[in-house]
Order: structure tokens, then C-alpha cells, then sequence
């Protein structure tokens, strides 16, 4: 699991499932085809997972070669991590994959379930198995687990269609690569449309005004829409900017969805000289008012460290994201020491 990522709609990727096909014209310049023939050359076990899932067509252009390694290591990765945020699963393969068993799915699905500090966005170009699977009665719909399905052109409107039948507390679409007009989009039971233009080697142009048209009908429809970026060569120098301003709307259920699990933290050893040589509450002297206010903050719910509030916000309203005591704990709270010169931070860090 990656605990940061540079997609501009999520926080954090899990990869469950390495390897894909390509089924549409939206899968051409596939990333993760192109990273994972990267990774797969890697010598550690990351060149083991994604070992024989891609390779290079006779254009000389990386493309996943249908063969599907399940990381059943990864599987439990979201419940080490206690503060919640944003997931984006299998950001470099299709979960609902053919040569991904049922039973495997429904792992994954157990694990979202179970973590209900986390929103998992699962985005599949294969809704059809998931609605199947949702008939079937084999996979829990969690308010935390948000579906998405992927529509590049009008041709897959039908993919819509079928995730409107999916019993998801937040339906969602990403419409990248736009290769396309999409006009009239069917957006019933759509909960949020993200846009995107297609970016690196081989990027096919996106215009713009198909991408005003998209605005437009989510406007009219109340559906929150999010644009990633204009694409191209250079995604950078292209950003995201729309009309002068960037848009970056949420699911209006995202604050319902937020939990945070109790803290059963363990303190790294890093942060416990830090706390030493800052002192901890019970050891430094205070003035009544100092009490006071030191007592009702510890009696209020914990909150995002280093980010006042954060954790109760949509991402639009604030750039700050809660990053505290994963992997990189330590590091990150003497980042908010430096940054803040605070103690209560550091104390409210560790719910001490
Ligand atoms: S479905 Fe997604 S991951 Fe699979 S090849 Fe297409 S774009 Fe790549």
C-alpha cells in the first residue's frame, strides 16, 4: 500500500491484485501496465508480485499481459492503519478481473468492511461482475466501500447502467482518459463524476469543451464533480485548472462516512525522546488556565494532527490531509514539532 499517492481524487493506494487486460479504448496508455513492467524488474518482492503481468507489445509500448498475481500479503494492510482516509483499491489492476477468484474479492471486500475508518474506492471497467456478484448476494456494501466504473467514450454508457444496479452507498464515475464527448450521460443514483485527460508517452488530446459539457450536466444534476487534470506530455505544466479555478467536489456523503477507529497507538521510540525533551502533561507545571484548556481539549475527540480539523472535512476544503502514525509516525510528528513548535500537537498526536 502506498501511504501517499499523486492521484489528485484519493489519498492512499492498496493493491491487492497485480496484472489486468485491456478491454477499451481507454486502456491504450495504461500507467500501471507501464509500471508495472517497471516494478516487475525490481528485485525485491515488488518484482515478484508484478512478475509476468506485463511486457512489451511489437510497438515497443508496455501492455498487461492478462496474467494475474494475488498479493494475499497486502490483504490485511488497511487495518494497520487506524487514522482514516481515502483508498483508492487496486489502483494498478481491475479487481472485478476475470482471473481474480470470487473468493478473493470477497477478501477484500471483508477487509474494506472491517475497516470502517478508511472510504475505499474500488473502480472497476468490468461493473457487470460486480453487479453479478452483488445479485448473488456475495459481497457486504458497506457505506465505507464507494464503486466507481470508467467511461472514456459514449460507447460505455452501458458500464453506467450497470453500476446504477449496484447497491453502493456512493456510485461513482471517472471519465479518463475523455476521448470523447459524452452527451446526455445517464447520472440517476451517480454520486460524483470525476474528468481527467489522459497524460505521459502517446497521450491523446482531450478537449475542452467536452469536459465543460460533463460540468454542466453534474450541475444540473447536483452531482459533485472533480477535475483531475488536462493531461498531455507534461500533466504538470498542463494542471488542473478549469475556468480559472480548479474543482475538486467530493460525495456530499464523505463527512457521514469518516470514522475514526480508538487510538491503540504505540508510540515510536523517536517520538517518545521528542515528548521527553517537550515534556510530558503530567510532568510540566501549569497555570489553572493552562489546565483548563489543556483538560477540555483532551476530553474532545481526537483529532487530525497537525491539521486542525482535517479529518472531519472533505479534501476540497483543505489541503491538509491526516498522514499521522502510519508507516512514517515518527517522522511525521517531529514534522509537526518543526513545523509548529506546538506540544499540544505533539500530545494530541499521541492521545496522551
Ligand atoms: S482495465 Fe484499467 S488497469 Fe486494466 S488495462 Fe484497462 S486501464 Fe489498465
Amino acid at each position: 500500500m502506498a501511504q501517499g499517492s499523486r492521484i489528485e481524487w484519493t489519498e492512499a493506494t492498496w493493491n491487492p491484485v497485480a496484472g489486468c487486460t485491456p478491454v477499451s479504448p481507454g486502456c491504450l496508455n495504461c500507467y500501471a501496465a507501464r509500471m508495472a513492467l517497471r516494478l516487475s524488474h525490481m528485485p525485491n518482492g515488488t518484482g515478484e508480485k508484478y512478475a509476468n503481468t506485463a511486457k512489451r507489445a511489437r510497438n515497443g509500448r508496455p501492455v498487461f499481459s492478462g496474467h494475474i498475481n494475488l498479493d494475499k500479503k497486502a490483504l490485511d494492510l488497511p487495518r494497520s492503519w487506524k487514522l482514516g482516509r481515502t483508498i483508492f483499491v487496486n489502483s494498478m489492476s481491475d479487481l472485478f478481473h476475470d482471473g481474480v477468484p470470487d473468493k478473493f474479492i470477497q477478501q477484500v471486500f471483508r477487509v474494506m468492511e472491517e475497516c470502517p475508518q478508511h472510504r475505499f474506492q474500488v473502480l472497476t471497467k468490468r461493473p457487470e461482475r460486480a453487479l453479478d456478484m452483488a445479485r448473488n448476494d456475495q459481497l457486504p456494501w458497506a457505506d465505507n466501500i464507494w464503486m466507481g466504473t470508467s467511461v472514456e467514450t459514449r460507447t460505455y454508457y452501458e458500464r453506467i447502467r450497470l453500476l446504477q444496479r449496484i447497491p453502493a452507498k456512493v456510485r461513482f464515475l471517472s471519465c479518463e482518459p475523455l476521448l470523447g464527448p459524452l452527451k446526455r450521460m445517464p447520472l440517476a443514483g451517480i454520486h460524483w463524476v470525476i474528468v481527467g485527460g489522459e497524460s505521459g508517452p502517446h497521450s491523446r488530446s482531450m478537449q475542452g469543451s467536452w469536459v465543460l459539457e460533463i460540468k454542466e450536466q453534474c450541475e444540473s444534476r447536483e452531482v459533485p464533480f472533480f477535475f483531475k487534470q488536462w493531461g498531455g506530455t507534461n500533466k504538470k505544466e498542463a494542471g488542473r485548472e478549469l475556468g480559472g479555478k480548479t474543482w475538486s467536489q467530493m460525495p456530499q456523503s464523505v463527512q457521514s462516512t469518516i470514522r475514526v477507529l480508538p487510538p491503540t497507538i504505540q508510540v515510536p521510540a523517536v517520538a517518545r525522546r521528542v515528548l521527553a525533551l517537550v515534556g510530558h502533561p503530567s510532568h510540566g507545571k501549569k497555570t489553572d488556565s493552562q489546565a483548563t484548556s489543556s483538560e477540555s481539549q483532551d476530553r474532545s475527540p481526537p483529532r487530525s494532527c497537525g491539521s486542525r480539523g482535517a479529518k472531519s472535512r472533505p479534501p476540497e476544503q483543505g489541503n491538509s490531509k491526516p498522514r499521522f502514525l502510519g508507516g512514517g509516525g515518527a517522522e511525521n510528528l517531529l514534522g509537526v514539532v518543526r513545523r509548529r513548535n506546538s506540544v499540544s500537537s505533539v500530545r494530541r498526536c499521541l492521545s496522551v
